[in-house]
C-alpha cells in the first residue's frame, strides 16, 4: 500500500489539516516553510488528469483555503501551490499531492524556473502539436 494511501485509511499518523468527503489535508514532515501542507485525492490516483471533476475541485478548494488560513493563522502573506507528475518532475510517492507552501515575507525559499526566449515558429509548431493532443 501506497504511504499516503495508509495515511488516509488512517494506518500511519497523520498531522490532519483538513478532512473532506474526496481529499484530505495534512502538514508535510519535512516543511518547506511553517504549514508546508499536502492535499491529496482520498482515492489513490497517481496523476493528474486521473482526477474526477469532483475530486480536482475539492482539492483547489481545499489547497486555497489552506493557504488562506495559512494567512489568518501563521503570518503567511502568499503561497506556492505545486504538483510533481512522474518522477522526472520529481514525484517521489505515487499518490498524486498538491503541496501547498505559504510564503513569508522573511522566508528564504527559491522557486525559480529557468526560462528561455523561443522562436515564434517553434512556439507555433508545439502549440499545434498541443492543440491535437487536446483534441
Ligand atoms: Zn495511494
Amino acid at each position: 500500500m501506497c504511504v499516503f494511501c495508509g495515511i488516509v485509511a488512517g494506518e500511519l499518523p497523520k498531522h490532519e489539516v483538513y478532512s473532506g468527503e474526496r481529499v484530505l489535508a495534512f502538514l508535510d514532515i519535512n516543511p518547506a516553510t511553517r504549514g508546508h501542507t499536502l492535499v491529496v485525492p482520498r482515492r489513490h490516483v497517481e496523476r493528474l488528469p486521473e482526477l474526477s471533476r469532483e475530486e480536482a475541485a475539492e482539492l483547489l478548494e481545499v489547497a486555497g483555503a489552506v493557504a488562506r488560513a495559512c494567512e489568518a493563522q501563521l503570518g503567511a502573506s502568499g503561497a506556492n501551490f505545486w504538483i510533481n507528475q512522474g518522477s522526472v518532475a520529481g514525484q517521489v510517492v505515487p499518490h498524486l499531492h498538491m503541496h501547498v507552501v505559504p510564503r513569508y515575507a522573511e522566508d528564504e525559499i527559491r522557486v525559480e524556473l529557468q526560462q528561455a526566449r523561443a522562436e515564434e515558429e517553434e512556439l507555433q509548431q508545439v502549440a499545434e502539436k498541443l492543440r491535437k493532443g487536446l483534441e
